[in-house]
């Protein structure tokens, strides 16, 4: 039976990946410091006796008994709110969390995964971003913290892969979205869909011009596995290309919602990318891969996620609720 360590597994992307593995067949070695991350969306996998959980924070030395085919590092605050509220945890996952877990990878010679992001492409002035772009990105802005720790992660990771011939993986993720996101962490879909569900007016930061392309977390996790698998150790762009203004995103919602709430305008945060949509050529070619699920599809199941949880769950100022309360935590 195939090992694998996945960080960041209490978390949004985490959690489905913990499940994709454990479908596949695979022992899973869930890691998280709950920091953004929330045991109740791996809650449900507790039982499952090829499912094991271990609060770490990943940033201190990181021991794992036993061997480990796979490691995945998908620890990281993934969010504009998160890095200004936590810039220094959010840089440290990325570059010492990313070194401890390689020197992991190299001792049980497992092959290494991290998660990337369409932010090492900054604000791009290159459109729809291929991966050969080296991007514009402000390394002292409020997003620098995360796009420089991710800039850093790849870095590192290529140095492991050529220097010590360590077996790695990059995925530059896009926008992706779905059940388990956090309602509060100030993304645009949760962001939309909790003022929807609260009777609240939708906030678009701008004028609303500004493009992103949503990717379903059912395909972004087909193509993460498919990339684990191949042999190509480059950065590979793993996103939906179907792109769409801010604007025209939350005229959808309040459709999808059925919501008579009106659309308000606040300010574009400073160094907002304008436009966002990922060239998949690469992915296509080496992994046969490409999205299926539209975003129509997407949104209706992400909205039923949300309206069918506990309405106190709308208001919840944060999820970072630690270990405590999880007694069947083994
Ligand atoms: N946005 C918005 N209203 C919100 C939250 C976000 O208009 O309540 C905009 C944000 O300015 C950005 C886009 O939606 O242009 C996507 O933001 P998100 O934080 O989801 O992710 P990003 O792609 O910027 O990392």
């Amino acid at each position: 039976m195939k090992r694998v360590l996945i960080t960041g597994a209490a978390g949004f992307l985490g959690s489905h990946l913990c499940e994709r593995f454990l479908k596949e067949g695979m022992y899973v070695i869930a890691m998280d410091n709950l920091i953004t991350g929330d045991m109740r969306n791996i809650e449900h996998l507790m039982p499952n006796p090829n499912f094991e959980f271990n609060h770490h924070d990943v940033t201190k030395y990181v021991h794992v008994p036993g061997e480990l085919d796979y490691i995945m590092h998908f620890a990281s605050p993934a969010s504009p709110i998160d890095y200004l509220k936590i810039p220094i945890q959010t840089l440290k996952v990325g570059a010492m969390g990313t070194h401890n877990l390689l020197g992991l990878a190299r001792v049980k010679k497992a092959r290494f995964i991290i998660a990337s992001t369409s932010e090492v492409y900054g604000d791009p002035l290159v459109h729809p971003q291929t991966e050969d772009y080296w991007g514009h990105v402000n390394p002292i802005g409020p997003r620098g913290c995360y796009d420089e720790a991710k800039r850093y992660q790849e870095a590192i990771t290529m140095a492991y892969h050529r220097y010590h011939d360590l077996e790695t993986r990059i995925v530059r993720i896009f926008n992706t979205y779905g059940p388990r996101m956090r309602l509060n962490d100030g993304r645009v879909l949760p962001a939309f869909i909790g003022q929807a569900l609260r009777g609240e007016d939708i906030t678009v930061f701008g004028d609303g011009s500004q493009t992103r392309s949503f990717c379903y977390v059912d395909d972004l996790v087909e193509g993460i596995y498919r990339l684990l698998l191949s042999d190509y150790a480059l950065p590979v762009n793993i996103g939906n290309p179907s792109e769409i203004t801010i604007g025209e995103f939350a005229e959808e919602i309040i459709k999808l919602t059925g919501t008579d709430q009106k659309v308000v305008y606040k300010p574009l945060p400073q160094d907002d990318p304008k436009q966002r949509q990922p060239d998949i050529t690469k992915a296509k070619e080496i992994l046969g891969w490409e999205p299926k699920v539209s975003r129509q599809e997407g949104l209706q199941i992400t909205y039923d996620y949300f309206r069918n949880l506990p309405k106190d769950r709308l208001y919840e100022e944060t999820n970072h609720r630690g270990f405590e309360g999880f007694s069947h935590v083994k």
